[in-house]
């Protein structure tokens, strides 16, 4: 799960807390960012109660900003923001990609690239329901009509509107 760690706005944590619930109901498990605030708290907390193991992935340095979230069932505290990324990307099944800022938007660039180098095979998906990122797709699209971006890589990741599409999506192995 990749997804913001600083937005408080009602609407976005309650697509977390959906989100969250939603890989509870399908006995998933949840690797984050580890952080308690903003959405990444809130699909950890919904996730949890659902009864969903969660595994937080959190750099040394960033243990007091992102105020680690002490009731995860696995916290492991890594030396670098590298190592941060490794370990979820090796513990994860399938990417989701929820609204987020600058931190969100390297995570996501670089689990979707590594996918269409052909470094994974598991699914990347964006759930995107209130147009959040609706200016960087359209950025997307025009440079893939330019021919900076191959068709390929536009269908190994997938943009859902919605909840089920975005859970439909991450159920199909590429
Ligand atoms: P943001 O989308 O900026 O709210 O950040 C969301 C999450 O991305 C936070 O947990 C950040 O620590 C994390 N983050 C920021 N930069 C990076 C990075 N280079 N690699 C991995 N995670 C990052």
């Amino acid at each position: 799960m990749y997804c913001s760690a600083s937005t408080i706005d009602a609407a976005h944590l309650a697509l977390a807390t959906q989100v969250g619930t939603e890989i509870a109901d399908r006995g998933w498990q949840l690797v984050s960012g580890g952080g308690r605030v903003a959405m990444m708290g809130a699909v950890a907390t919904a996730a949890r109660a659902g009864g969903a193991h969660t595994i937080g992935v959190i750099p040394r340095h960033l243990v007091h900003r992102e105020v680690a979230d002490i009731h995860v069932d696995e916290l492991l505290v890594t030396d670098t923001m590298r190592e941060r990324k490794q370990i979820m990307a090796d513990r994860a099944d399938a990417f989701l990609t929820l609204p987020g800022g600058i931190g969100t938007l390297e995570e996501f660039l670089e689990i979707w690239t590594g996918a269409d180098l052909g470094m994974h095979d598991k699914p990347v998906v964006v759930l995107d329901p209130y147009g959040h990122y609706r200016g960087l797709f359209q950025w997307i699209r025009e440079l893939q009509t330019l021919g900076f971006i191959g068709k390929a890589a536009l269908e190994r990741m997938t943009m859902a509107a919605s909840v089920p599409d975005a859970f439909a999506a991450l159920r199909t192995s590429s």
